[in-house]
């Protein structure tokens, strides 16, 4: 049987790589590949760089006011509404996350070009009460040109809406790269973007593998900004790249999210709280709390109350609303997991649960690992320190405030933070002494449109999400204009 062939958008056009090469994508349930993905490179980067700037200098998008695009955003966001449930299913077929999570993240979408869609037009300039005598000066936000969206497989809509929402509001063009393991939804959604009206252009999307069309993408000079989720060891070749293009950047990495739990804490709570942590989305998120300090005073008993909730947790097909674990997404990231937990073993941490992959026959042939928790994790030992982006959690036990906010600081990440404990006092010192650009205390895994995030340290560079991460893609003008009946002596300066 031959497998669904999806094509690239490039200036309002679908069409096939440049190369008329494809690649496969697999659904992680089964591990059988299900569609053909066009395996863009420098001639595919070339054409939706092109295609995206002239958008941006002379297509229609130019002449559009910020009240016009606020309204194609809400009109996008209607269209991703009325779709969430395909877009929805796309992912669970592609990336294997579960369907009650993908359905509430496609539902949520349409916030993000709500939100941004409504902000187009508050973002105003201001009137400079200047020093100088006979000017009149203010300031102007103006877009930065085409941006470049580099996307990972872990949430591809929700990240690239984090993206686009505000690089549109904003007035620039845009060229989306999706993970070469996810490229589907994005595709999917290429077509909503042309059904709510934007030009021809304004909106470009292009797939394959990092190395290739991705790194073409960053290098090619006619780009102004690239805006980048994905690993440390990538986001540090993007961020050279940018560099010696001089262009603008967004870098949201890695983390190794420490989730705090007090002996004041309410157990049961932070029980589901260390869950929902490290074993929701099968650990596969950038927040994951995997390294959990427990107070030693309570760690026996919180340890065994953690281990009898995870043994609950129903692994399988993501498509099912009652599955709580499923697989993992990719293949090297399948191999990378078992061999953290191979790690963990020869560093001398002990495990209390899983530690191995699941049975295949019982679970659809595709990759599934056991929730697995380490004890007896010392802070300095790889699997507490490494990103695994599995579902692995080191359990490191703690004494005091003290070793808690060393121990918890005591890494190159600076992503996220989670604080369990019913003392104010703790929350509002322990909120400010976690280097981390989120904190949670007695919640975990909380984002939304209207709040800031992104890392600290080597977590990432700059923020998306709430009414700032507009200005990432905006670039302030300021402008004189001479009230002078005079022109004052040229040799000196106003
Ligand atoms: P990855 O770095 O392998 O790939 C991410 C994207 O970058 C892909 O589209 C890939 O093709 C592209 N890419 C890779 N090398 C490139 C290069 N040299 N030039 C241009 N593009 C390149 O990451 P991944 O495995 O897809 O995702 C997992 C990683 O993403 C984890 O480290 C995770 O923590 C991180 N992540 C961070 C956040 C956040 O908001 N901080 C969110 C989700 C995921």
């Amino acid at each position: 049987m031959s497998l669904p062939k999806y094509e690239i958008l490039i200036g309002g056009k679908w069409r096939a790589a440049a190369s008329g090469e494809t690649f496969e994508t697999d659904n992680p349930y089964t591990g059988e590949p299900w569609a053909l993905i066009p395996r863009c490179g420098a001639a595919d980067a070339e054409a939706a760089v092109e295609a995206a700037s002239e958008a941006f200098e002379t297509g229609p998008w130019a002449g559009t006011n910020a009240s016009q695009r606020g309204a194609l955003l809400r009109r996008l966001g209607d269209l991703l509404a009325e779709n969430a449930e395909a877009l929805a299913q796309t992912e669970v077929r592609d990336n294997g996350k579960l369907i009650a999570e993908m359905l509430a993240q496609t539902r949520y979408l349409p916030q993000w070009y709500y939100y941004y869609g409504g902000l187009a037009d508050k973002i105003e300039g201001g009137v400079i009460p200047t020093d100088k005598a006979g000017v009149f000066n203010y300031t102007r936000w103006e877009p930065l040109g085409v941006c470049v969206a580099i996307v990972p497989w872990n949430s591809p809509l929700l990240i690239l809406a984090w993206k686009l929402a505000p690089a549109l509001a904003a007035g620039n063009t845009i060229v989306v790269k999706p993970s070469e393991f996810t490229s589907v939804s994005a595709l999917e959604f290429g077509r909503l973007i042309e059904k709510a009206g934007f030009p021809p252009g304004v909106v470009n999307i292009v797939t394959g593998f990092g190395g290739e069309i991705g790194a073409a993408l960053v290098e090619h000079p006619k780009v102004a900004k690239i805006a980048f989720t994905g690993g440390e060891m990538s986001g540090a070749r993007v961020y050279e790249s940018a560099a010696r293009g001089l262009k603008h950047v967004t870098l949201e990495l890695g983390g190794k999210s420490p989730n705090i739990v007090f002996d004041d804490a309410i157990l049961e709570d932070a029980v589901k709280g260390a869950i929902s942590g490290i074993f929701a989305a099968t650990g596969q998120t950038c927040i994951a709390g995997s390294r959990l300090l427990v107070q030693k005073s309570i760690h026996n008993e919180f340890v065994d109350k953690l281990v009898a909730f995870a043994r609950t947790a129903k692994m399988g097909d993501p498509s099912l609303f009652e599955t709580q674990v499923g697989p993992v997404t990719t293949p090297p990231q399948y191999r990378k997991i078992l061999d953290y937990i191979a790690i963990g073993k020869s560093e001398g941490a002990d495990i209390v649960l899983g530690g191995k992959p699941a049975d295949k026959e019982k679970f659809g042939g595709g990759r599934f690992i056991e929730p697995t928790i380490f004890t007896g994790v010392g802070n300095r030992m790889r699997i507490a320190q490494e990103e695994i982006f599995g579902p692995v959690l080191s359990v490191i036990p703690f004494a005091d405030e003290e070793e808690a906010v060393r121990v918890a600081n005591d890494t190159i990440y600076g992503l996220a933070a989670g604080v369990w404990t019913q003392s104010i006092r703790r929350a509002v010192l322990m909120a400010e002494r976690l280097k981390a650009g989120t904190v949670w205390v007695n919640t975990y895994r909380a984002v939304s449109f209207t709040s800031p995030f992104g890392g600290y340290k080597r977590s990432g560079i700059g923020r998306e999400n709430g009414a700032d991460a507009i200005y990432e893609y905006l670039q302030q003008k300021s402008v004189w204009i001479s009230t002078a009946t005079e022109v004052p002596n040229p040799f000196v300066l106003r």
